[in-house]
């Protein structure tokens, strides 16, 4: 499946190339040598490789002063070049993450978070979305099903994923209820879902007797268990046999995070050049 958004990507830049004379242009920045941070950067410009867009990563050390990256960034904001920048979440304690991301211009941020794009997502105008929410929507879509009236649970409120899916049901005509730490009986609420997104952080937070027969179950969660091997936040051997459609981890909702970051970047290039 992620593969297919990266095939129609690879199609897009062949195509922008033969319009516009060049190749759209993707900058990740990372900061510092935190090791997830590490493998997420290289799956990202791995992945920008496998399109044929141009793309570079920028290691930055940790003590790089808050100033001095928000420098970086502003001298790729000019750059006529770069569409898309990204700077990997998250930052050293000594560098405001809220500045960095504001201070990315709103056109190429590829990752959606600028008060800007949210802003957009919300009042329902032109924006970037960002990019797990945007692939959580596609990962539904395949599935064939009519979001029109049926029920879907979110359970997570994040900024980067809860809040923005929760959005994108409600923008399809999906009755949406939110979860979060203080829901009272979440099973229950699990239980009316035909769509059930989970994006917690807590390995097995839902079981297989909180999914509703024939949902279709999206799990965003990426835990280590006891053995240190990567996990959602579904108890995939109870759910599986429950749901219509459920992905796994690790192979779902990661590498079409990252085929949408793909897309977001071609939507950058895009916005500038058709202005
Ligand atoms: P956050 O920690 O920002 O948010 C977690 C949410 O889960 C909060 O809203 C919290 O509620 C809620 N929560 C915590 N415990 C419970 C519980 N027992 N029952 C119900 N809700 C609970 O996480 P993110 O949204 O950033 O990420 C969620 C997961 O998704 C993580 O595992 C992360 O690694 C993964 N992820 C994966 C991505 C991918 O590309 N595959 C991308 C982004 C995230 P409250 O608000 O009340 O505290």
């Amino acid at each position: 499946m992620s593969l297919q958004v990266k095939d129609e990507v690879k199609a897009d830049v062949l195509a922008l190339e033969a319009r516009y004379g060049r190749k759209p242009c993707l900058v990740v920045i990372i900061v510092g040598e935190n090791p997830a941070s590490q493998v997420y950067v290289r799956n990202k410009v791995k992945a920008a490789a496998y399109t044929g867009m141009e793309s570079r990563l920028e290691e930055l050390p940790a003590g790089i002063s808050e100033e001095a990256l928000l420098s970086q960034i502003a001298q790729l904001n000019a750059d006529p070049l770069v569409d898309g920048i990204l700077v990997q979440l998250p930052l050293p304690k000594h560098i405001n993450e809220e500045k960095v991301i504001d201070a990315i211009a709103r056109e190429k941020d590829v990752d959606g978070f600028h008060p800007g794009n949210v802003a957009g997502l919300w009042l329902g105008k032109d924006c970037i979305v960002p990019c797990t929410p945007a692939g959580i929507m596609r990962l539904i879509d395949s599935t064939g099903i009519e979001l029109k009236g049926k029920n879907a649970v979110v359970v997570g409120r994040s900024n980067i994923v809860g809040k923005p899916v929760a959005k994108l049901l409600l923008d399809r005509h999906a009755t949406v209820t939110i979860a979060h730490s203080r829901t009272a009986d979440l099973g229950a609420v699990c239980r009316t879902a035909d769509v059930l997104v989970v994006a917690v952080g807590k390995a097995g937070v839902v079981t297989g007797s909180m999914v509703k027969p024939g949902a279709v179950v999206i799990d965003v969660g990426m835990n280590r268990d006891a053995e240190g091997k990567l996990c959602g936040d579904v108890d995939f051997p109870s759910a599986q046999p429950v749901a219509s459609w459920i992905t796994p981890v690790p192979g779902g909702v990661g590498p079409m995070t990252i085929a949408m970051l793909m897309k977001n970047t071609i939507a950058c290039f895009l916005s500038r050049e058709a202005r």
